[in-house]
């Protein structure tokens, strides 16, 4: 029996890809305009994206109104995580997307994304900080995430061929972006998503009924995946496999050659800017996609960094108007390396090396291992958890979380809920612990290092 609720949800996502069809020719042919068009382009992104947040957002207005509407980026504030969820409600560019009508949405959806009316998806993070962010979604720009990375497969091994079956395996939850895109931008009525906390052979059975020929992984297991295709357990024929989410671990590239014969198609991606950079298949790293938002790559004093350099920070600027939460000069603590070769591919939209600073550690006790991502789901359901460390200890783990002014944080309710994912991943009868803390401890950098292994004896 098919719910009236059903249809509605075929219907969101059939608007939701309609959006994408009708950019996806543009957005595919601007890879390959010249220098010039795109430094025009760019312009007259960053112009509108500053008109948009200074008419939408009071917040924004307030801090740019100094200004003038030629404004160049150097002369521009940075904005900070805090600086968006502390003023979430006066940032926002639509109220029906307040961070109270997000939570509460996000609090009724278990196994779809999470949609506020017809018109915007809500996603939620951890990110690199480890503190819970909640990102509204418009139509065009969600359509624009799922267009940064699939533009560069279409010009490329998909030969302008739209994928059929887009699946992912990575978060269990809708509410986590990869998920999300797959969920909405994937076929009608199929299987688009397989949690990465499933067994390896739930996974691989999975993924042979449905094979895919555009798989979006969280990189710690493209090795896993590419082992079991060799084996001649997994018999699937993508066309792209796109890991995301984690750096790739060593021989990553090397694993999908010989398992599928294809180059992975990495992409450098985040829950509130949308996707920085993506591969083109032609080469080893990714080009940003410099036509739908501005990337800086900053030294810790905030000063650009050139060629070969490593940042310490990652300043983004969505381009243009229709974001639901406008974003200028966001800092990102990413560490990227910009390259200066120009690409075999063609494309002119210059290139980062691999991103290293998005590490998220596996949990290690003796042969039992457990994707980072069992702890951050239990994690981010929860509304209070601001930011989090977990460290390993040998018997389980101490979990330090700092709690949000405005949320009740439970604390036997996390302890039990950790209890039982740990025991369902594979370690038996841990002892988990929770520490209320005023901050979170943070390295020499700065950094919040979320998962802490076990100490090695030396
Ligand atoms: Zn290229």
């Amino acid at each position: 029996v098919r719910t009236s609720a059903t249809d509605n949800y075929e219907a969101i996502r059939q608007g939701f890809q309609a959006e994408a069809m009708a950019h996806a020719g543009a957005v595919v042919a601007a890879c390959d305009q010249t220098r010039e068009q795109l430094a025009r382009h760019q312009q007259h992104g960053w112009e509108a994206a500053l008109a948009y947040a200074r008419a939408v957002s009071p917040w924004h207005a307030e801090r740019l109104a100094g200004l003038g509407v030629d404004a160049a980026p150097a002369d521009v504030p940075t904005m900070t995580k805090d600086d968006l969820l502390a003023n979430f409600d006066r940032i926002v560019a639509d109220p029906r997307c307040s961070l109270a009508n997000c939570e509460a949405q996000l609090a009724a959806v278990k196994d779809r994304p999470c949609f506020v009316d017809d018109d915007y998806v809500v996603v939620t993070s951890g990110g690199t900080s480890g503190r819970r962010g909640v990102f509204p979604w418009t139509r065009s720009g969600f359509a624009g995430i799922f267009l940064s990375v699939s533009r560069w497969a279409l010009r490329g091994p998909l030969d302008g061929e739209p994928p059929r079956r887009v699946t992912s395996v990575g978060a269990r939850s809708p509410r986590h972006a990869t998920a999300a895109v797959s969920m909405v931008f994937g076929s009608s009525g199929g299987e688009t998503s397989f949690p990465v906390d499933l067994s390896v052979a739930e996974i691989v059975a999975g993924l042979n009924r449905v094979q895919p020929d555009l798989l979006v992984v969280y990189a710690s297991m493209v090795p896993i995946l590419a082992e079991e295709s060799v084996a001649g357990r997994l018999t699937i024929h993508p066309k792209v496999v796109s890991p995301t989410s984690e750096p790739l671990p060593p021989g990553c590239r090397e694993a999908a050659v010989d398992a599928w014969g294809v180059e992975l198609m990495n992409a450098y991606g985040t829950s509130e800017a949308g996707i920085l950079a993506s591969g083109c298949c032609a080469a080893a790293g990714m080009h940003v996609n410099e036509d739908l938002l501005l990337v800086e790559p900053v030294d810790a004093e905030g000063r650009p960094v050139g060629p070969g350099e490593r940042s310490a920070k990652v300043l983004v600027t969505p381009f243009g108007a229709g974001h639901a939460l406008p974003l200028i000069r966001y800092e990102l603590d990413d560490e990227v390396v910009p390259l200066d070769e120009p690409c075999p591919c063609g494309s002119p939209f210059w290139r980062l090396a691999e991103v290293t600073g998005r590490a998220d550690d596996l949990l290690v006790w003796g042969d039992v291992t457990i994707h980072p991502h069992v702890v951050r789901s239990v994690m981010s359901a929860h509304a209070g958890v601001l930011e989090y460390q977990v460290r390993v200890m040998p018997d389980g783990v101490d979990v330090d979380v700092r709690p949000s002014g405005r949320h009740h944080v439970d604390p036997y309710a996390l302890h039990f809920e950790l209890r039982a994912a740990l025991t369902q991943a594979g370690l038996p009868d841990p002892r988990v612990d929770i520490h209320r803390v005023a901050a979170v401890a943070r390295t020499d950098m700065g950094k919040l290092r979320r998962f802490v292994p076990l100490a090695r004896a030396s």
